[in-house]
């Protein structure tokens, strides 16, 4: 730990703080970064997506379900939802009433619902019924936008992806990874920052970063006296910074 808290107090003079919190040193966040991913890997070594699926299509429709939701409740509703509607069509042929009925403990059900059965449709009439590999054709199904073609390219896909969820977006700003609170932004600047390949790469830190957020540094109370990246983190035991 001496190492990780020298690099600490180098990278808090790097790094100073602005009124509005820390100031980044994309140089110092990238050493940073290097030092505290693998202990947090070693951490959590069995971090990955929460959502329960087997096919891109399940996990294309959890993801569309899981915002402004647990991701256990979508756990819950997708057991027996998977059960009922297994192909694309299944989703187009179903009733709105029925579907917005068998997803409505996920809220928002309706938008939900439309979503899916508009997805569904693009994914036949687009895409042969598959689930597109590439980020830009993701980003034409509705209510697809880059967070969930990132976890789509990152889990099913194996292509390095940066998840830029709300653990990620409080994450980066107390790590002194970003300055940016807009998902796209930070998702462009953590590009930068974090290892595209090494340690398991983007993919792998996303679903680290959620893990320690849930586990560790949650948003009310971060736990930085048991915190195994302290001696990385700017924001360490400083509440004004949370
Ligand atoms: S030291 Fe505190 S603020 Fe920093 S990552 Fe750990 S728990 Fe979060």
């Amino acid at each position: 730990m001496s190492g990780g808290k020298k690099l600490y107090s180098q990278g808090q003079q790097a790094m100073g703080k602005s009124k509005k919190g820390i100031k980044v040193d994309k140089a110092d966040a990238k050493e940073r970064t290097l030092r505290f991913f693998p202990i947090l890997r070693k951490t959590y070594p069995e971090a990955k997506v929460s959502l329960n699926y087997v096919a891109p299509l399940e996990l294309l429709i959890a993801t569309i379900l899981a915002a402004q939701c647990t991701d256990l409740r979508v756990n819950i509703v997708t057991k027996d939802l998977f059960r009922k509607y297994r192909k694309p069509e299944d989703w187009i042929n179903a009733q709105r009433e029925e579907l917005e009925q068998d997803i409505h403990p996920t809220g928002f059900f309706r938008n939900k619902a439309a979503n899916i059965q508009k997805a569904c449709r693009t994914l036949i009439e687009k895409f042969n019924g598959q689930v597109p590999q590439m980020m830009e054709e993701l980003l034409t199904l509705p209510g697809v936008g880059r967070k969930t073609a990132n976890v789509m390219l990152g889990n099913c896909f194996g292509q390095p992806a940066i998840i830029c969820d709300t653990h990620m977006i409080r994450l980066a700003r107390r790590l002194g990874l970003s300055e940016n609170s807009d998902p796209t932004k930070l998702e462009f600047d953590l590009m930068e920052v974090v290892p595209k390949e090494k340690f398991g790469g983007w993919t792998t830190f996303s679903h680290c970063i959620v893990f320690h957020g849930r586990a560790c540094c949650k948003a009310r109370k971060p736990d930085c006296l048991n915190c195994p990246i302290a001696g990385y983190c700017p924001s360490a035991n400083q509440p004004e910074l949370w």
